[in-house]
């Protein structure tokens, strides 16, 4: 069985394009607990130790993403 992915923005240090990246969710979930990642960037063949203020934007964006999923589990019916 494949582990489901999380994409995550990430910026490419060799052409600064943003992209997608997908992520497996252990990978996520051991970033946020000890706060180090291994980034890497699909258009160029990097990887490098994400910084902390990557792992704040990390945290930032799956914040986010987790914020309107929940309130809609609560309320039954996503608000509008
Ligand atoms: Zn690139």
């Amino acid at each position: 069985m494949t582990e489901a992915e999380i994409l995550l923005p990430v910026q490419c240090p060799v052409c600064a394009q943003e992209a997608l990246t997908g992520f497996r969710i252990s990978v996520v979930a051991d970033a946020l607990r000890t706060g180090e990642i291994r980034l890497y960037a699909p258009c160029h063949v990097a990887s490098w130790e994400a910084s902390e203020e990557e792992i704040f934007l990390l945290h930032e964006y799956l914040e986010c993403r987790r914020s309107p999923r929940r309130a809609t589990a609560v309320n039954g019916v996503p608000k509008i």
